[in-house]
């Protein structure tokens, strides 16, 4: 049966086009478009915004964002064997869908979108934390993206939203909360995806706050959070040493504990350090 966009169903799309799955681009498809358009409305209202898609693969999430009306998408598909069953997606909606044949990390998307932007994607695993660390620490605030709606391993969606003293919390947390709103608005057994991976999976959806939640110099706080985070299991008296002399005084000085462990401090607490060291 045709699909509501008239395009044939996914799984004769990958058999037409040959796209059987490879794990080295991380591969894992999602082949039910009432599940990709769940995804697509999960990333708020499309219809004023460009969308940047990286890992289109077959095309279901790009299916189900055109769908749910955005008003483009730029796809970022690295697979080459992808761009046929992508191009019969631009042609159902005209002067809609660009398609670019390229590793992700390596393309300025932003010259190629309009603002507002969204980026949506169900990220191949093994780019997905680099991309995201990318979209958190742009050079000013707020970055050029509104939200990001994102597909994770359901265990890397709970380290960014994991709060101080849980097992999932440290430099990911810190980074992803510190300058927006996180949460995990969706998980999905590993049957939803073709072939199944071995985990389960969760989309995160974060909003860009217009301002840091508590001000700090990003490369300061950045210091302090992974010399911590580096050796978690010890107090921060000693895992912080090499950041600033006299660190026991110092912590104490802002109402950190020296005993303490990173993984029991705050966003705000490393915010008030980061501004103390630099004199604030
Ligand atoms: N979005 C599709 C879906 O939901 O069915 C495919 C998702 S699959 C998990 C990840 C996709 O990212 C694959 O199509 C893969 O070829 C592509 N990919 C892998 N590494 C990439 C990279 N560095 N840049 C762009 N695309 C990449």
């Amino acid at each position: 049966m045709a699909a509501p966009d008239g395009l044939p169903p996914l799984r004769e799309v990958i058999a037409t086009h040959g796209i059987a799955a490879r794990k080295a681009l991380g591969q894992n498809f999602l082949l039910d478009l009432n599940l990709t358009a769940k995804i697509a409305r999960a990333a708020g209202d499309l219809g004023a915004a460009d969308v940047l898609e990286v890992g289109p693969g077959p095309g279901g999430l790009t299916r189900g964002l055109l769908a749910e009306g955005a008003r483009r998408v730029l796809a970022i598909e690295k697979d080459p064997r992808c761009l046929p069953a992508l191009a019969e997606i631009a042609a159902a909606y005209p002067d809609r869908l660009e398609v670019m044949n390229a590793d992700a990390l390596d393309v300025d998307a932003r010259a190629h979108l309009t603002p507002p932007i969204r980026v949506v994607a169900n990220l191949p695993y093994n780019v997905g934390t680099e991309l995201l660390v990318r979209w958190l620490t742009p050079p000013d605030w707020p970055p050029y993206w509104q939200s990001l709606t994102l597909m994770f391993q359901k265990e890397v969606a709970e380290r960014i939203v994991a709060l101080p003293g849980q097992k999932a919390y440290g430099r990911l947390a810190l980074l992803a909360q510190w300058r927006t709103d996180a949460r995990i608005v969706m998980t999905l057994p590993p049957e939803a995806f073709t072939p199944a991976p071995k985990v389960r999976s969760a989309v995160v959806h974060l909003t860009a706050l217009p301002a840091p939640r508590f001000p700090a110099d990003p490369a300061t706080l950045n210091r302090i959070v992974a010399a911590g985070f580096n050796q978690r299991r010890k107090m921060l008296r000693s895992s912080l040493k090499g950041i600033a002399p006299g660190i026991e005084a110092r912590l104490e000085a802002v109402g950190i504990a020296p005993t303490a462990r990173a993984e029991e401090i705050g966003l705000e607490a490393y915010c008030r350090l980061a501004r103390a060291l630099d004199g604030g």
